[in-house]
């Protein structure tokens, strides 16, 4: 194969523009370093891309879902569950499902922007309770670097003193909505802690940013990049340094090293051209998502790394995670015949349930928490889940118009997050035949729940069915079976996969070391979700992008001191 080799060495190159590449490439070029940044998918900018005051009278489809946008024509993500060209497998009897995003930014652009760090317990669960494995951080390492990525990006929430929640450095949040002060209620009443959310939207101006303007819209991108995306919040200014050279339509195929074992750059295909190309540098960041950081890492196989790269101990694609989830939605006449008023707010909800029990009570280990949803958005293909099911709602004309009417706004939703625990059944590795439509290997998955999941994700229908109740609401679905998984959503589906790359202080057992270097390549790093040892019941970006600030540093300082 013929590969052109560009002339310049750069200091750092990034595979991947996301939450993790974005920080990576925002620190490095702010330290000076001449960065480059292959992005497998297409440029974009939210003011000039996005949809966010689009209405959905404006396209013939009403917001519904085409093959590129699988969460809606207005939806700022760029990419799906199937991807053509890029397929991955899954072994028998394996169910999981793989959301890829190919623009610039990767999955911030519509991601629900549920800003949550972990808390002290979670880098050290397996010392709590025996299960998975302790990290070799502790959350006092990593508090520095949260505390730095709220004032750098900015989020709101309320300090609350919860013992494994964190606080942080919030702006104000904004005011709960109708049905979200009805949901505060029957949680208060039934002993759920509800606090307002923790979203990285800007509530007041920070950094050149304004504070939002409440139009609900985030997942279409904002166009005044009051939320946070890769894209509008670290890429822009990384690149204004003129430091950071962003290639788009660059996918990455392998590591490149030299007889040392060093790496040497990134080898990949620029996808307009069909060539193959190398990019050299003397440091090489990966932050492609977890699980393509891993194929990556798969995929540089080399005499001296036969398994592929920073994998002697084998365990790259191992002990990978998503979070649980399951949903339970029903509607509240008591919110029916509403005065007519406007609670856009943020594009999220405004209030949120951390975990608030004690797992040595229950049935389970580790917890979960909960994300309500509902309220008076803008109606779209597909609002309110089917007027067929509210009472006397359905068919045609002034009927039909008076019943949308009525029960707009009354439906109300719970949505749990959960903690799985990282096993030997979840791992993800090459496929033996199937390639690419550039002939990469492709990732093969393996999945499998076990009774930790299953019982967790009994206990969130459960409490999601009673809080239903208590507002005086009517479920619509039927509570799901033992044999249905009561309701588990099939792995990958929650979009929080997470590992393939852990970190640990032992390489017989991890990938990267507690600086996020390959335990094997001393000029190797990831900064993507690939490093996390478990899973905690947060949200995993906030702590991806205070991992990846702290690599991103930790690499900077090196090499003003010339130590790489
Ligand atoms: C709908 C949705 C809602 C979400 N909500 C939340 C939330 O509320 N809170 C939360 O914490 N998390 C949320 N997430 C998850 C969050 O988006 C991810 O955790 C986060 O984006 C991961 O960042 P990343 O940098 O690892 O990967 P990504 O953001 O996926 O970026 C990876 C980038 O790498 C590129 N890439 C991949 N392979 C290659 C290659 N071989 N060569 C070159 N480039 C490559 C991709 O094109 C992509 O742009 C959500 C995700 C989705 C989809
Ligand atoms: S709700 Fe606020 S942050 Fe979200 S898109 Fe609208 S203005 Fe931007």
């Amino acid at each position: 194969m013929q590969i052109r080799r560009s002339p310049k060495v750069y200091d750092v190159c990034i595979v991947g523009s996301g939450a993790g590449g974005g920080m990576a490439a925002y620190v490095l070029a702010q330290a000076g370093a001449d960065v480059v940044m292959l992005e497998a998918g297409r440029d974009w900018d939210n003011a000039r891309d996005g949809t966010m005051l689009r209405w959905p009278y404006q396209s013939p489809r009403r917001g519904a879902s085409t093959k590129e946008r699988p969460f809606g024509e207005f939806d700022a993500c760029i990419g799906g569950w199937e991807i053509e060209g890029e397929p991955y497998t899954r072994a028998p009897g394996t169910e999981f499902d793989w959301w890829r995003a190919r623009m610039v930014g990767g999955r911030t652009n519509h991601w629900g922007r549920i800003s949550l760090r972990f808390g002290p317990d979670d880098f050290r669960r397996k010392s709590l309770d025996g299960l998975g494995d302790d990290w070799p951080i502790t959350y006092d390492d990593v508090k520095p670097w949260y505390d730095a990525v709220d004032r750098l990006v900015g989020i709101f929430g309320s300090n609350e003193g919860l013992p494994n929640a964190p606080d942080g450095i919030f702006q104000p949040p904004p005011k709960p909505r109708c049905y979200e002060l009805l949901i505060k209620q029957s949680a208060d009443r039934l002993g759920v802690t509800c606090i307002p959310s923790r979203l990285s939207i800007l509530t007041r101006p920070l950094n050149g940013r304004p504070a939002c303007h409440y139009c609900g819209q985030c997942s279409r991108g904002c166009a005044v990049n009051a939320n946070f995306s890769s894209t509008g919040v670290l890429i822009a200014p990384a690149k204004r340094t003129g430091k950071l050279t962003v290639l788009t339509g660059a996918m990455a195929r392998e590591v490149t090293t030299d007889r040392a074992g060093l790496a040497t750059g990134v080898s990949y295909v620029d996808k307009a051209a069909g060539r193959d190309e190398h990019v050299r540098a003397r440091i090489v960041v990966l932050a492609a998502s977890a699980l393509e950081t891993a194929r990556l890492l798969l995929n540089s196989r080399s005499s001296r790394f036969p398994q592929g790269l920073a994998n002697a101990s084998g365990t790259v694609g191992k002990y990978i995670t998503d979070t649980t989830g399951t949903d339970v939605w029903g509607y509240v006449p008591k919110l029916a015949d509403h005065v007519p008023h406007n609670e856009d707010g943020v594009g999220g909800c405004h209030i949120y349930m951390p975990w608030w029990l004690d797992n040595r009570k229950l049935d389970f280990p580790r917890g979960y928490h909960i994300e309500p949803w509902g309220g008076l958005h803008v109606p779209a293909y597909g609002f309110m889940g089917g007027i067929e099911r509210y009472p006397s709602g359905g068919g045609y004309g002034r009927q039909l118009k008076n019943d949308y009417r009525r029960w707009y706004g009354t439906l109300v939703g719970f949505s749990g997050r959960g903690e799985q625990i990282p096993s030997e059944h979840c791992y993800a590795e090459l496929d033996p035949s199937a390639v690419d439509r550039w002939g990469i290997p492709v990732l093969r998955f393996h999945w499998k729940w076990t009774d930790y999941e299953h019982l967790q994700v009994k206990h969130m229908q459960e409490t999601f069915r009673a809080l239903i109740d208590d507002m005086g609401g009517t479920v619509f679905p039927e509570m799901p079976t033992a044999e249905q998984g009561y309701g588990i959503a099939t792995g990958g589906r929650i979009i929080h996969e997470l590992g393939g790359a852990r970190m640990g202080a032992d390489p017989r057992t991890s990938v990267v070391d507690a600086n996020c270097r390959a335990h094997e390549v001393k000029n190797l790093f990831v900064a993507d979700g690939g490093v996390f040892v478990s899973q905690a019941d947060k949200n995993p970006t906030w702590t991806i992008m205070a991992l990846a600030m702290r690599t991103a540093s930790h690499i900077a300082d090196e090499m003003k001191r010339g130590a790489l």
